[in-house]
């Protein structure tokens, strides 16, 4: 018999594999994005995410993704919950998710700029700091364009290997 918390643990477990659609190598458990999961006494399976960058149309992939894995495990009842409070910072990223970004030669984002209290802004503001290049470290590295493929990185380049690279903005 499976307990209520091996249920719910088990859940997280498939839920928190999810690749994010847009930095594929990490996974929403990498990106903070998975904020619980709960199994209720009725089989309902809950799980809660809050959104990353604001507008990023990635958020809608996720949850069908998370919603198809759970239900192809077993899970018939899915219930996803958006959680936009607190927001998601770029904070939230786990040492293994900026270990994986760094691996795959993305700059991970710096510390999030302090927020204010009240409503959250839906720019995202220009930051000023270096951005040290993810293949040799150098810090002599220069912002190319604001947005590369998708809004939540930017392109730099490396001033000392020459290097193009993707940065995951703070926010
Ligand atoms: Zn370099």
């Amino acid at each position: 018999m499976v307990t209520a918390v091996g249920n719910a643990r088990r859940a997280w477990h498939i839920a928190e594999q999810v690749p994010d659609p847009e930095l594929p190598m990490l996974t929403l458990a990498d990106l903070g994005v998975l904020r619980g999961v709960e199994v209720g006494a009725d089989g309902t399976v809950v799980a809660r995410l809050t959104p990353t960058y604001s507008g990023c149309p990635a958020m809608a992939e996720m949850r069908a993704d998370v919603a198809a894995r759970l239900r192809g495990a077993g899970y018939t009842r899915v219930e996803i919950r958006t959680v936009l409070d607190p927001p998601w910072t770029s904070d939230w990223i786990t040492a293994e998710g900026r270990r994986k970004l760094t691996e795959h030669g993305i700059a991970p984002p710096g510390a999030a700029p302090r927020r204010a209290a009240g409503p959250v802004p839906l720019v995202l503001t220009p930051t000023r700091r270096t951005v040290p290049c993810p293949r040799c470290g150098a810090t002599d590295t220069e912002e190319t364009s604001r947005f590369s493929a998708t809004s939540c990185k930017a392109l730099h380049r490396c001033r000392a290997c020459r290097e193009p690279f993707e940065y995951v903005k703070e926010i």
